[in-house]
């Protein structure tokens, strides 16, 4: 794993993010349960896709699915102008109580990351941390011409690890990159 990535892992405690059942846990290599039946990203997943995102200092990053807010920390952590999306109204709430204490300052948005942040493009990166049946069409359009898309394409049955590399306005370099379970990508916004 790219040091850099576990060097910010390694400033960001866990354990804030983490409901209170399982604080005792903070510090293994597991997804948890949060609010609103939804997880908070494996360590070792979060880092890996975080890798794949090449996160360089003042890069423009879109998040969908803020959950915890975590992953956010570590992207921050990277020196990354962070814009995080959540459609579950609690985690958005709960994370802006637990990153403002950090000093971690993503700008939030409560809505359906399916659409991303149209008025607010081009992203750099795109980072998706649920399981989307394809990749939406409208957050490829957000990417801008050298920004690399990271997501976990398929459903409960199965995902694997996509990385998009736009490297021309209308030319996108797939690759894929190993199995993994994220909760689902769902449209909407619930309140
Ligand atoms: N990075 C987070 C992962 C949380 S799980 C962490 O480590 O804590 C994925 C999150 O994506 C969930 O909180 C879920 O509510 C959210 N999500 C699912 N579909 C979404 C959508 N269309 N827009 C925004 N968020 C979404």
């Amino acid at each position: 794993m790219n040091e850099d990535v576990l060097a910010a892992m390694g400033r960001v405690p866990r354990h804030l993010f983490m409901d209170s059942g399982f604080v005792n846990f903070s510090y293994t290599d597991k997804a948890f349960p949060i609010a609103a039946g939804q997880t908070i990203s494996q360590p070792y997943t979060v880092a890996f896709q975080t890798e794949l995102l090449e996160v360089k200092k003042h890069l423009k990053v879109l998040e969908i699915g803020t959950g915890s807010g975590y992953q956010t920390a570590v992207l921050l952590e990277l020196g990354a102008r962070v814009y995080t999306i959540e459609r579950q109204r609690q985690l958005f709430l709960d994370a802006q109580k637990t990153l403002g204490p950090l000093n971690y300052k993503p700008i939030f948005f409560y809505g359906d990351g399916y659409v991303g942040l149209p008025a607010y493009k081009p992203f750099d990166r795109i980072l998706i941390t649920a399981a989307a049946p394809e990749i939406p069409q409208l957050l490829l359009n957000q990417l801008a011409v050298g920004g690399i898309l990271v997501v976990p394409e398929g459903d409960k049955f199965g995902q694997k690890m996509v990385r998009v590399v736009r490297e021309q306005e209308d030319h996108f370099e797939r690759s894929e990159h190993g199995h993994f379970s994220f909760v689902p990508l769902l449209r909407g916004k619930n309140l």
